[in-house]
């Protein structure tokens, strides 16, 4: 009999029992800081931090983080001050800043018990923090955020200049960081890159000498006048493309892997899956996987002929066998069925695991077969795989 309560999860292992999931995740944390420390040598002497926001972009906030850590990264951004909790218990010396900014007088004690450092984007949230903030060594420690293109958060430049003068005088708080987003950082060639660093370049000189921070994943290949003093580097820390239509330099750190639960055949001129939607040009060896769009398998990667988009894309494939195997008809729930024909007959068997993310299967071109970006593959995934980490 197999002994069910053997299976305990712990740092290196969390969601299902691996034998009783229908999919597994392993997330590489050697290839990770492998990522961190090219980051590191491409912005120097720049510093990088880590933007860990979203439970690191879905893949474990607290593993990533040590990880992180231990490869030399000392800086971190979350979104949510929620976040910023559960990354203080992980890294008890990181600096954290939180980016979308204070949540009002009744968050604000929970940044100073915390010590998070709030990313201040409107004159309220300035507001606020002169009349709640955190007095330590450093009275009321903030970054500013100002708005250069991207109309979300953010002072608007001339607010900044202001809040720079009248700050001077009263000292009411600290700003450690001053920060701006790039609008169009995967666009090389965009002439908003430009306008962006001299509009933040303008309003740095009204600062003094704290540091800067303007470049994303994307901004970092841009070049020198990117880098300012901090890079804030995610997707590409997680092995997505910094800048999509270039040779991704990154390695991959995510696998996700789906388990065949049946094969079968299916005959010339049937239809397969719901809508019966996709029809079959020939007899069809079926392979079915638990994995489907409550794990992030999005929908929108259904089979090429499947009517769900406007335009129509290839529709995803996996990988097994040395061979890409592409999905036939809608994407389910909780199901996905791939197209094994090609690997000849019982080559494929119920327990074989099919790659849908990983080397063989590149997290870009995931995305770009469901319509979307590695970003939203990544913060999708979901709960219901196994996940283990390796290279820590
Ligand atoms: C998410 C985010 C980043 C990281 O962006 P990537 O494109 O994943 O590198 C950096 N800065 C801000 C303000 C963000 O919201």
């Amino acid at each position: 009999m197999t002994d069910w309560t053997r299976y305990s999860p712990d740092e290196a292992h969390s969601g299902p029992d691996p034998r009783l999931g229908g999919g597994r995740l392993t997330i590489d944390l050697g290839a990770l800081a492998d990522n961190y420390r090219l980051l590191v040598a491409k912005a120097a002497p720049a510093k990088v931090a880590g933007v860990v926001k979203a439970d690191a972009y879905g893949l474990g906030a607290a593993q990533v983080g040590k990880a992180l850590w231990g490869a030399g990264c000392r800086t971190f951004f979350v979104a949510l001050p929620d976040e910023g909790i559960a990354l203080r218990r992980a890294l008890p010396d990181a600096e954290i800043y939180v980016l979308n900014g204070l949540f009002g007088p009744e968050a604000a004690p929970a940044y100073a018990a915390h010590r998070l450092i709030p990313v201040l984007g409107s004159q309220s949230d300035i507001s606020c923090w002169e009349a709640y903030g955190w007095d330590g060594e450093t009275p009321r420690p903030c970054a500013i955020h100002v708005d250069t293109g991207m109309n979300r958060l953010g002072l608007r430049a001339e607010e900044a200049l202001a809040f720079a003068q009248e700050n001077a005088l009263t000292r009411a708080v600290t700003p450690k960081l001053l920060m701006s987003h790039l609008v169009c950082g995967d666009e090389p060639s965009h002439p908003m890159n430009q306008r962006q660093v001299e509009s933040f370049q303008a309003v740095r000189s009204a600062f003094g000498d704290i540091d800067s921070s303007l470049a994303n994943s994307a901004g970092m290949f841009l070049g020198r006048e990117f880098a300012f003093d901090l890079a804030r580097p995610g997707i590409a820390l997680y092995g997505g493309a910094p800048v999509s239509g270039m040779a991704n330099p990154m390695k991959a750190v995510v696998t996700a892997e789906a388990r065949v639960v049946q094969v079968r055949t299916a005959r010339r001129g049937e239809t397969i899956s719901y809508g019966g939607a996709q029809r079959l040009e020939r007899d069809t060896i079926v392979a079915i996987a638990s994995v489907g769009y409550a794990d992030g398998y999005l929908r929108s990667g259904s089979s090429a002929g499947v009517p769900l988009r406007s335009v129509v894309s290839p529709g995803a494939a996996g990988y097994l066998g040395g061979k890409r195997v592409p999905v036939l008809g809608r994407i389910t729930m909780d199901l996905t069925s791939f197209d094994v024909t090609d690997l000849g007959p019982h080559a494929v068997t119920a327990g074989d695991w099919i790659e849908l993310i990983g080397n063989n299967m590149p997290l870009d071109e995931v995305a770009k077969a469901a319509g979307t970006i590695s970003y939203e593959i990544l913060t999708s995934l979901g709960r219901r795989y196994h996940r283990r980490y390796i290279g820590a």
